[in-house]
């Protein structure tokens, strides 16, 4: 893997989210972008070379409405960047890794993306992503 290539924040409002933010981090939102397959809506921020996806639920069936609900509002996830995800993702299922699919999935922000169980990395939901 190469670099943390974003983290997700699961949020209640993405509008809202976006204004705090902003004034968080001194710069705008870039880009907003619905993944209906995901039941998300995101949107990103850059700061110097980081990036952080807000992700807001578009229906009760969405895994980030459920993630709030038990959870709260906070960090969901840490995605990193792979040159090669099938690669990737046969070389986590020989380390005994549990995948969420077994495909990858087209993303937000022009990716391919398949996610770790957080079961499999000490509760944490990791998320691997190309560029395509
Ligand atoms: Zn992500």
């Amino acid at each position: 893997m190469n670099k943390v290539e974003h983290i997700g924040i699961a949020v209640g409002n993405i509008k809202t989210a976006g204004y705090i933010y902003e004034k968080l981090l001194n710069t705008t939102v870039y880009k907003t972008e619905r993944v209906e397959q995901e039941g998300v809506e995101t949107a990103f921020l850059q700061t110097g070379p980081n990036k952080i996806e807000l992700l807001q639920a578009l229906h009760d069936d969405s895994p980030i409405a459920k993630f709030i609900t038990k959870k709260g509002e906070g960090i969901h996830h840490i995605a990193f960047e792979v040159d090669d995800i099938i690669a990737e993702m046969e070389r986590l299922q020989q380390e005994g890794f549990v995948l969420l699919s077994d495909k990858p999935k087209p993303g937000a922000d022009n990716k391919l993306v398949c996610f770790v169980h957080p079961k499999s990395a000490n509760g944490v939901l990791i998320e691997l992503c190309q560029s395509i």
